[in-house]
């Protein structure tokens, strides 16, 4: 059993320990917070030790009826594999301490790629992680873009690739965050940063991005456009995409053109936290002509990243040697609801 501590218990960490606890070779030895929350009490119905980055705010714990198990260096100390799913920016500030410790340690899209100095993609780059002290899973966007692209490349080759991401603009618990009524060049030049982030999984792959925010919290849309190498019908295109792990189309009969009507039917699906951890891809929008193919593809931010954690965690440790069985068992583990 690969021992997993969660160090931020946020949007993606009470995802990833949830999911790691489902995994039969793996379980949660703890998850931090920084002060009593909703997440924090909800660490007691899952078990899950909890752990503080401060031991001077034990009180406020205490106060709340929260057991602490310790600090941070402590849950560390215990675990194999540190999972750092702290905002943005913080993962760097951590990683001396993993390295002082000698852990393994997975980052998340929110750190810049050279923390790790490896990103992470199931379908692209397993291999390049194996025995890994750390790595890096790229963010929601770069991961819904490189496991398409990467099919697409396998396939029929990729010439290039053009792609608009129409980003939600906060995540739905997250109160501060907007826009409320704007459309938000992100940024007003072009590229978007998304583009180089797919390259540092998928280098040889000629892409420009291009991204705004919009006021919704339920998923991302991409546009993407790709020029092949190959000449390819749709139905050959549809046929690379359909079965595939962690994509799903959309059928017509649903009559879902939204990211609303996806999330209500992932929700009355029962999913756990209404969860999407596959590429949705409107199979109506599948489109190939003149060697261009063009599909709308919507991806759930706050899920897709936590599978492709989930096998990093097998790659790091050398656990696993074949990324597909990897993914069969991190999916099969969560029992993923056919979409
Ligand atoms: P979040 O703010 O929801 O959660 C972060 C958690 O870390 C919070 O519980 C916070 O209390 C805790 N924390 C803050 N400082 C800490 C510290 N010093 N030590 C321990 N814990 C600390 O953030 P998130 O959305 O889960 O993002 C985490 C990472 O995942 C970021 O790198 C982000 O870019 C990336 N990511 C987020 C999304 C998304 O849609 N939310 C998608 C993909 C990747």
């Amino acid at each position: 059993m690969t021992r997993v501590a969660i160090n931020g218990y946020g949007t993606i960490g009470k995802r990833v320990a949830d999911a790691v606890a489902a995994q039969p070779d793996m379980e949660v030895i703890g998850v931090s917070k920084t002060s009593p929350s909703a997440e924090a009490y909800v660490t007691m119905q899952r078990g899950y030790p909890l752990y503080i980055a401060d031991l001077a705010k034990k009180p406020a714990f205490d106060k709340a009826g929260i057991p602490v198990a310790g600090s941070v260096e402590e849950m560390i100390e215990k675990a194999d594999v540190v999972i750092d799913a702290t905002p943005g920016g913080v993962g760097a500030k951590n990683r001396p301490l993993y390295e002082k410790l000698g852990k393994k340690a997975i980052f998340q899209g929110g750190e810049k790629h050279e923390v790790a100095g490896t990103s992470f993609c199931s379908f692209c780059n397993y291999e390049e992680a194996f025995g890994k002290q750390f790595v890096r899973v790229v963010s929601c966007n770069t991961t819904g873009l490189s496991r398409l692209i990467q099919i697409m490349d396998q396939a029929f080759g990729v010439k290039k690739v053009r792609a608009t991401m129409v980003r939600r603009g906060a995540d739905p618990h997250d109160v501060k965050r907007g826009p409320i009524d704007a459309v938000v060049l992100n940024p007003v030049t072009i590229p978007s940063h998304h583009g180089p982030d797919v390259r540092t999984v998928l280098p040889h792959i000629n892409i420009v991005t291009l991204a705004m925010i919009v006021p919704t919290t339920f998923m991302h849309m991409h546009v993407v456009q790709m020029d092949l190498e190959k000449d390819a019908t749709r139905e050959e295109v549809l046929q690379e995409i359909e079965g595939r792990p962690r994509m799903v189309l959309i059928r017509p009969e649903t009559g879902i053109k939204s990211t609303a009507e996806l999330k209500e039917y992932a929700m009355d699906l029962n999913r756990p936290r209404n969860d999407i951890w596959e590429n949705c891809i409107y199979k109506e929008s599948i489109s190939v002509a003149d060697g261009e193919f063009y599909c709308f593809q919507a991806i759930h931010q706050e899920a897709i990243v936590v599978v492709e954690t989930i096998d990093a965690i097998r790659a790091i440790t050398g656990t696993i040697k074949d990324p597909g069985e990897s993914i069969r068992m991190t999916d099969e583990a969560l029992r993923f609801t056919p979409l």
